[in-house]
């Protein structure tokens, strides 16, 4: 096992990975920008060096800082967390030829799914079903793609090959706009994710977001550890995520949980990871697999009782995995909120000082969270300050103990959208369980209407 694991990434995450570090006897090093100096976590890491100035592009993207940061410190392995450089294969590579071990998968398999016209390619050759569409990346001749669409069935969606945090996308419902969208996607892409190529899929009208959590190790040994349902989306944001998926019945999970397992055989894949779906009339459409640590991680925690960032870490160190799949066992159900620095009605982020800080407790209650009375939210990154997970034998007993936690929690001085969650955990249409990637989008609009 490692001695000392740099950790590249902040806020929850970095607590998360330095509690998991802990647990395992590993020492930590932390990395941060100027404006995380003074958070907690950064004290608590047995070592931490500032890599540069708050804006992220000089801190926590900044490859060259980072390496030096491992060098300096003699750590071992490199943790990247979520976000910023977790899924850059450029990064993984570097690490590795700098001499350490990057904790994720090899920079090769996250090349392969970062594009996810080649990640469709590979998932398709594995037998995992994809959503129906364009055969790799649409050419340029408008008279092929209009053909191609034709044959795919509108409304159809125009996906940038490089895109990501849902953005170039752009859905078509008619022959007379195709050509025009498809060139002004292709434009965008090369525009802000520096690759021009786009895919189209026909575009699901009403479909959940489902996902698979995947852990495997080097010597091809996978397993899934179940399904995350994350349909309450804001633009692409996940609010909420749940585990199981309700209402999809256990032999669909297990189904599409072993061509999972079995495409990261195939594919030579190592650590964890996640293949997202769209599920629609009982069919799993792969759309995108995440190469790392997903923020919703907790839920599958809590059903499976798997330590899913001790598990990542022990992989990368070179062990087997130590689960068979037939050692997993589902129990009960887990819902994580999202708790966000912004304006519950608004959005508009709220950073600032947290004057009063209570975190909730009990019974099947989990708050990963870095802040504290006193914090400042920084207004440079994402605005997630704490994920608050309930766990339930039910998913009834979930939502209950999800709504006395809100009604505990108590965060003064900056806005967060724990309203929102409150409103959510009384909904009629969540409570039924297995709403639609639209349902929030919808609801809020409503609302919205009501009060002009
Ligand atoms: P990103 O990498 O930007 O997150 P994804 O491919 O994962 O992009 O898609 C993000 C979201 O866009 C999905 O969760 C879903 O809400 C919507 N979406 C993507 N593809 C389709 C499709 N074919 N039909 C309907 N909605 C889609």
């Amino acid at each position: 096992m490692f001695e000392k694991v740099l950790i590249a990434n902040r806020g929850e995450i970095a607590l998360r990975v330095q509690r998991a570090c802990r647990e395992l006897g590993i020492k930590t090093v932390v990395v941060h920008s100027e404006a995380d100096r003074e958070a907690k976590y950064v004290k608590l890491a047995d070592e931490s060096v500032c890599i540069g100035p708050a804006a992220s592009a000089q801190s926590y993207l900044n490859i060259p800082a980072i390496i030096s940061a491992a060098e300096v410190t003699d750590a071992q392995a490199i943790h990247p967390g979520y976000g910023f450089l977790s899924e850059n294969a450029d990064f993984a590579e570097r690490v590795e030829t700098s001499g350490f071990v990057f904790i994720g998968p090899k920079a090769e398999t996250i090349r392969l799914m970062g594009d996810k016209v080649s990640a469709k390619d590979a998932m398709k050759a594995a037998g995992v079903p994809c959503v129906p569409g364009s055969d790799g990346a649409l050419p340029e001749d408008p008279k092929e793609i209009v053909k191609i669409a034709r044959a795919v069935g509108y409304p159809v969606i125009i996906k940038a090959a490089g895109g990501g945090g849902g953005r170039g996308m752009r859905v078509v419902h008619t022959e007379a706009a195709l050509v025009n969208a498809v060139a002004m996607t292709r434009q965008e892409a090369g525009q802000f994710f520096g690759n021009p190529a786009v895919y189209m899929e026909k575009f699901l009208e009403n479909p959940r977001h489902v996902e698979i959590q995947v852990l495997a190790d080097e010597y091809k040994n996978a397993i899934y550890l179940g399904e995350r349902d994350c349909s309450m989306q804001r633009r692409h944001q996940k609010v909420i995520e749940e585990a199981p998926a309700p209402h999809i019945p256990a032999r669909l999970i297990s189904r599409i949980g072993e061509r999972c397992a079995e495409a990261c055989r195939k594919i030579g894949y190592r650590g964890a990871g996640t293949f997202e779906f769209l599920y629609e009339n009982g069919e799993f459409y792969f759309i995108e697999m995440n190469t790392r640590v997903q923020v919703e991680h907790p839920v599958s925690e809590m059903i499976t009782g798997v330590d899913i960032v001790q598990e990542q870490i022990r992989v990368a160190a070179g062990e087997k995995l130590r689960y068979k799949q037939k050692d997993i066992v589902f129990r009960g159900h887990a819902i994580e909120c999202r708790i966000n620095a912004e304006d519950p009605f608004t959005f508009v982020p709220s950073p600032g000082n947290i004057e009063f800080y209570h975190p909730p407790g009990g019974p099947g209650i989990r708050v990963d969270s870095h802040i504290y009375q006193g914090y400042r939210v920084p207004p440079h990154y994402d605005s997630m300050v704490a994920k608050v997970i309930s766990y339930g034998d039910t998913r009834e007993q979930a939502i209950r103990r999800m709504r006395i936690a809100l009604s505990e929690m108590s965060i003064q001085g900056i806005k967060t959208n724990i309203p929102l969650h409150q409103e959510l955990m009384q909904d009629a249409r969540f409570i039924e369980g297995g709403t639609s990637i639209h349902y929030l989008e919808h609801k809020l609009a409503d609302k919205s209407e009501v009060k002009a």
